[in-house]
């Protein structure tokens, strides 16, 4: 059952998401229990590894180039500083690395190039790899698939309908390609929304229902409540009761019976009674780590604590799915063996008496 055919319609949905709190997480955990292990939890790293200076416009993000944020921004980070993160990770228990970038497409460079040789260093450290990069063709999905890309993350945010008073440098359109790229070249899809960002319950619900109306409904579904940021356009956004989150998680687990649901940004401003109903109501992964993005989340060792008083365990790494295959990139390839030819000829040339030119930086 890729969706739940009893919720399979608008009207339908809207009345799931409105029935007495209780009723709808009692609803959604005898749901998550047919489905899932209770017990366990999926534990994300989500690491951005080029922050900030993002030309989009989306209304919620402080890394939007042209909103005045307190972001740092900072280029590509390298492989070996990503190994490190990814390292750390693994030790706190995260099976799964998401690695963010704030682009608004793939391009074919250099700096793909590095994410790629990054995604293949992950995966060879028997982690799931999960990238978010922004738009991206089927060409460019297919090279993370080889690659050993477990995942590939697209939001579509909101409801078709809000989506222009969220956005308005792409549209949801775009959205939708990028996550059949995604499909087509074979990668799971990772792809949920925001709420608390002025929407109607409606627009939650419309949310819900792009996602029924896809041949095959995401595999993850993150639920994220609007971190509202100094500096964007949703600064003043009041915060959002927890229990709406409550009932999106539990919506979401009922429609979607088989998807993960990731109780995503938004943690910080729960008590853990409402992070643990959430788990009851069928969330079953988070972000751990201090930060998401830029933007705060609990520690690891309070979710250890967590974990322990509620008696969750993490979970294991590829256990919704079998480890990806790392395969030889040959554009990495042929990069790096035009590198070698470049240290062997001038290494030769040194040896003949060539002297390379000093070349002195001076500030202006
Ligand atoms: S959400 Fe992503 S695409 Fe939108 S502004 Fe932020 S980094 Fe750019």
């Amino acid at each position: 059952m890729k969706v739940n055919p009893a919720y399979s319609t608008k009207a339908s949905l809207l009345e799931l998401y409105n029935k007495p709190l209780l009723e709808l997480v009692f609803e959604a955990a005898t749901v998550h229990r047919q489905f899932h292990n209770p017990r366990e939890v999926q534990m994300s790293t989500l690491l951005s590894i080029k922050t900030g200076g993002c030309p989009e416009d989306c209304g919620y993000c402080p890394q939007a180039a042209r909103y005045h944020t307190d972001v740092d921004t900072h280029k590509l980070m390298s492989v070996e500083s990503v190994i490190e993160q990814a390292k750390a990770a693994k030790e706190n228990g995260s099976s799964r690395l998401c690695m963010g970038a704030a682009w608004r497409e793939v391009r074919d460079n250099r700096d793909f190039d590095s994410v790629v040789e990054m995604v293949q260093a992950v995966n060879d450290m028997d982690m799931e790899v999960c990238c978010t990069l922004g738009m991206l063709n089927e060409d460019q999905a297919k090279r993370l698939k080889n690659a050993g890309l477990f995942a590939y993350n697209h939001n579509l945010d909101t409801s078709k309908d809000f989506y222009k008073d969220v956005i308005s440098t792409r549209e949801y359109e775009d959205r939708l390609n990028t996550i059949e790229n995604a499909r087509k070249a074979g990668l799971t899809v990772c792809s949920g929304g925001i709420i608390g960002m002025g929407e109607a319950i409606e627009d939650r619900i419309g949310l819900l229902m792009s996602y029924m109306e896809m041949e095959t409904p995401p595999d993850s579904i993150p639920i994220n409540a609007l971190v509202a940021v100094e500096g964007t356009p949703m600064a003043d956004q009041k915060p959002i009761e927890q229990w709406e989150l409550i009932r999106m998680v539990a919506t979401t687990r009922i429609a979607f019976p088989k998807s993960v649901v990731r109780l995503s940004a938004g943690r910080t401003k729960m008590s853990m009674e409402g992070q643990a109903l959430c788990f009851l109501a069928g969330a079953s992964s988070i972000f751990a780590g201090e930060k998401l993005l830029t933007t705060p989340n609990p520690e690891f060792n309070e979710d250890m604590e967590m974990f322990k008083i509620l008696g969750l365990v993490p979970k294991e790494s590829f256990a919704d799915g079998e480890k990806p295959v790392t395969h030889e990139d040959p554009i990495l390839k042929k990069r790096k063996e035009d590198e070698q030819l470049r240290k062997e000829r001038l290494e030769a040339a040194k040896k003949e008496g060539f002297e390379p030119r000093k070349v002195t930086v001076t500030n202006a």
